[in-house]
Order: C-alpha cells, then structure tokens, then sequence
C-alpha cells in the first residue's frame, strides 16, 4: 500500500516538473517575440500631465517650464499644457 502511494507521489512529481518545464520552454519562446515594457530596461516612466500617460524618460518630450522639468507624450501635450497654464 505505501510503496503505491510512494509511486503515486513520484510519478506526480515528475508530471509536475514536465508540465512547469513545457510551461517554461513556451513562456521564454514567447518573450522573444513580445514586445517589452521599458519599464523592464529599468528605465523611468514620467507621467504627461495633460493625457496622464506614462512615457519612458528618454521617448519623452522634455520642456522647461519657468525652471522645472516637465514630461509629455507628445510636442502637442506640451504645447496644450503651455497653453492651459497661461490661460
Ligand atoms: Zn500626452
């Protein structure tokens, strides 16, 4: 009886560790072919004030306003930031 229940939870094991390999193996196929989040790189992501999406610091658009940095998507988010600050 034991010596079943012993080949029972090897035989478990071993499928267990089958299925996380085959489950591994797909995943890193898949990783070459997906698309990374720069937020992997280790790189920043700055937040446009105006569509409050998050860029990566060196895809942004960066301009100064009266002495501080601001981070857009886009030259258009900046120029509507600019535009609604002034107004
Ligand atoms: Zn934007």
């Amino acid at each position: 009886m034991l010596i079943k229940l012993v080949i029972f939870i090897i035989f478990f094991y071993f499928l267990y560790k089958i299925v996380n390999a085959v489950k591994q193996s797909k995943i890193g196929k898949n990783e070459n072919y997906r698309f990374k989040p720069s937020s992997s790189s280790g790189e920043d992501l700055v937040e446009d004030p105006v569509c409050h999406t998050y860029v990566p610091v060196s895809q942004a658009y960066k301009k100064e306003i009266s002495g501080k940095h601001y981070y857009f998507c886009s030259k258009q988010c900046s120029e509507k930031y600019t535009v609604d600050k002034n107004n």
